[in-house]
């Protein structure tokens, strides 16, 4: 089986049109999440990193795990509200509104190199939200990987702009 087979679509969630890319069924299948894991430190044993940053909530499965098999450290990019000290923001827009992410301020050191790590890349938009927070918290974005990748919805395009590397072990079509 290859990755994208333990990954089921749920159609129509959240809303119409929406196909749903549900990693829970890769995670809970012990051969699923290993060769995920696997293959996303794979792709980084000799990259130079000093830590992991995952995105809430999914992210921080794989950003965990990842962080630990490197033997780095791990950032939380959380959704706003959760953190308990001095945090910076980013907002970014959904396709119904906004939403916004935090990590704390002092959460990265002077030019500390950083892994951006999420379950699945669409539009770039969540993705780009952390990219500006490492950067404006004094890190060096150094990639960013997913499990899935969307490409029909331009995230790869998105995150280059900012000179950030994209790499995904999957793709689906469509949206
Ligand atoms: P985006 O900011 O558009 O790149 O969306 C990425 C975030 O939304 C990730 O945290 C994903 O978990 C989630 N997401 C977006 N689209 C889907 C989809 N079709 N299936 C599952 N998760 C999705």
């Amino acid at each position: 089986m290859k990755i994208e087979d333990y990954v089921r679509t749920i159609p129509d969630y959240p809303k119409p049109g929406i196909m749903f890319r549900d990693v829970t069924t890769l995670f809970s299948d012990p051969r699923g999440f290993r060769m995920a894991v696997d293959a996303l430190v794979q792709l980084h044993v000799n990259t130079d990193i000093d830590m992991v940053a995952g995105i809430e909530a999914r992210g921080f499965i794989l950003g965990g795990a990842v962080a630990h098999q490197l033997g780095k450290g791990f950032l939380p990019v959380r959704k706003k509200g959760k953190l308990p000290h001095e945090t910076i923001s980013e907002e970014y827009d959904l396709e119904y509104g906004t939403d916004v992410v935090e990590i704390h301020k002092d959460g990265i050191k002077k030019g500390a190199r950083v892994l951006v790590i999420d379950d699945l890349i669409a539009t770039g938009g969540t993705a780009e939200a952390a990219v500006k927070l490492i950067n404006r918290a004094g890190g060096i974005v150094v990639g960013s990987t997913f499990v899935i990748e969307l490409p029909d919805l331009g995230g790869r395009t998105r995150l280059e702009r900012h000179n950030v590397n994209v790499q995904s072990l999957c793709t689906f079509a469509g949206d």
